[in-house]
């Protein structure tokens, strides 16, 4: 049971449908036919009983005319002559005496013979079988002036039984049309509406066997199932450019690890040859490989922050933050950390509340900062400002040091690109801090744009979307 079970379950859908649209068809229609075939024959049994009953009860009107009625007078001509005209086609009337004999028998197309000749004192319908033939009896009781006659009329349904059959062959008929009409109509819709889900199927496979490049092609009918495979696309799309990000990834973070370990194995192997006998080359290659290790261990820790950034459960541990005293905390604490600069902040009183990791505020505040901070040369003044404008709140920084190049501007957000290695170089970083501060203002639907000038300085700007308080969940 179960192994039939599950080999019914592996059927193709296509099969399923078809044969399940068959069925349902077939079900309908047996029913519905069957339905209509008993009530049909039903009817036209009652028709002819009652058209048996109304020859009845017009024979016994005449007979009760011919009284006192006896059995002599009923063999005359007349009565004779009237029973042949009411008489209808494959029918036969007999009257019977008292005594049960015979009186009078006409028939049309009837064998008398077929039934036998039986008294009642009370009237009767009999529905009765001869060899292959259908017979309903009609048996009723009329006055004679002595004794109690009887009255028989009996109608082969020859033509009855020869229509409910060719009824029921119609039907029958009839029925095996439509469910072959509805096989053949339930396996073209089935295949219609299989078609897209084909393509999905052998678009799955073509990208598992020739890359995340493949795509479903040909699906313009706009249905849900046109939807899912544009949906697919969108998806291999969106895959094929995390997919490329990635590798693009990967690629630049192993250049940028490969220089400083490069340059770190070269001082080793400086010092292996002569640093253990010349303090100079010892003194310069310790100083030199530190350097670079300070400069590893910084490339680490902004991917690890980067990777963090872009991880989708960042949204996690946020709280609702007064922007305007959060930041003037914070930059209490970073104001320390650069003692020889002097920091100017200027506030417009707005009362603007930010659902953010408070944590990830401090991080973007402390990348910007730090780097107006490295770029400043030797104008160590740093403005900050901040208001709200149309339901944002916007913190802007700005440095008067060495700025950066008009065509260099919107490269500074890619990951690893620093301006002019050269003078990179001397300057501590990786390239990572502004793609680290992009990724998490993303996550909090916000905004951070720079404007600069060489030798003028830069502001970068910081929006958030504030959080009205009647808003708050
Ligand atoms: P880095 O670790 O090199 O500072 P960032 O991603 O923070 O990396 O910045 C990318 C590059 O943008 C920097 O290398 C620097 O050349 C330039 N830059 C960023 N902020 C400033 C600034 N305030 N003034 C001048 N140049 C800046």
């Amino acid at each position: 049971m179960k192994h039939l079970s599950s080999r019914l379950k592996r059927i193709p859908i296509l099969w399923k449908l078809m044969v399940g649209a068959t069925l349902l068809m077939f079900l309908l229609f047996s029913t519905y036919n069957f339905a209509q075939y008993l009530v049909l024959k039903h009817w036209m049994l009652n028709q002819e009983q009652d058209e048996l009953q109304v020859m009845m009860s017009q024979i016994q009107s005449y007979l009760k005319a011919q009284s006192p009625t006896t059995e002599d007078m009923l063999k005359s001509p007349d009565v004779n002559s009237y029973m042949l005209n009411i008489l209808g086609k494959n029918q036969m009337i007999r009257l019977i005496g008292s005594d049960g004999e015979e009186i009078l028998q006409v028939n049309s197309d009837f064998d008398p013979t077929w039934i036998p000749t039986l008294s009642t004192t009370k009237a009767y319908l009999q529905n009765t079988m001869h060899n292959d033939d259908h017979i309903l009896v009609y048996r009723a009781p009329y006055m004679l002036q002595k004794g109690t006659g009887t009255v028989e009329i009996a109608t082969n349904l020859e033509t009855f039984d020869h229509f409910n059959r060719t009824l029921l062959w119609v039907m029958m008929f009839g029925g095996l049309f439509a469910v072959f009409i509805s096989a053949v109509s339930g396996w073209a819709i089935a295949n219609q509406f299989l078609r897209p889900i084909k393509a999905l199927t052998s678009t799955i496979k073509n990208v598992k066997e020739k890359g995340l490049q493949e795509r479903v092609e040909n699906i313009e009918n706009g249905d849900e199932l046109s939807q899912l495979a544009r949906l697919f696309n969108d998806l291999m799309s969106q895959l094929e450019i995390s997919f490329r990000q990635q590798t693009q990834f990967v690629d630049d973070a192993s250049h940028e690890l490969r220089t400083p370990i490069t340059i770190l194995e070269g001082h080793l192997n400086l010092l292996n040859r002569w640093g253990k006998s010349n303090q100079a080359v010892l003194d310069e290659s310790l100083a030199a490989s530190l350097q670079e290790v300070r400069r590893l261990k910084g490339l680490v820790q902004g991917l690890l922050a980067l990777t963090r950034a872009e991880s989708t459960a960042l949204t996690e541990n946020m709280e609702l933050i007064r922007v305007e005293s959060y930041l003037i905390e914070v930059l209490d604490r970073i104001k320390s950390l650069y003692p020889e600069f002097s920091f100017r902040m200027e506030t417009f009183g707005t009362d603007s509340m930010l659902r953010i990791n408070p944590i990830h505020f401090e991080q973007i505040l402390l990348i910007v900062i730090d780097n107006a901070v490295k770029y400043s040369a030797d104008q160590r003044k740093i403005d900050i400002q901040c208001h709200e404008e149309n339901n944002v709140v916007c913190i802007s920084i700005q440095d008067y040091g060495m700025g950066i190049p008009s065509i260099e501007i919107q490269h500074v957000f890619d990951r690893f690109y620093r301006v002019d290695r050269a003078r990179s170089r001397e300057i501590d970083g990786t390239g990572l801090g502004l793609a680290i501060a992009k990724n998490l203002i993303h996550h909090y639907q916000g905004e951070i744009s720079l404007v600069s000038a060489e030798d003028e300085g830069t502001c970068v700007k910081l929006k958030f979307p504030v959080i009205k308080m009647n808003t708050k969940k």
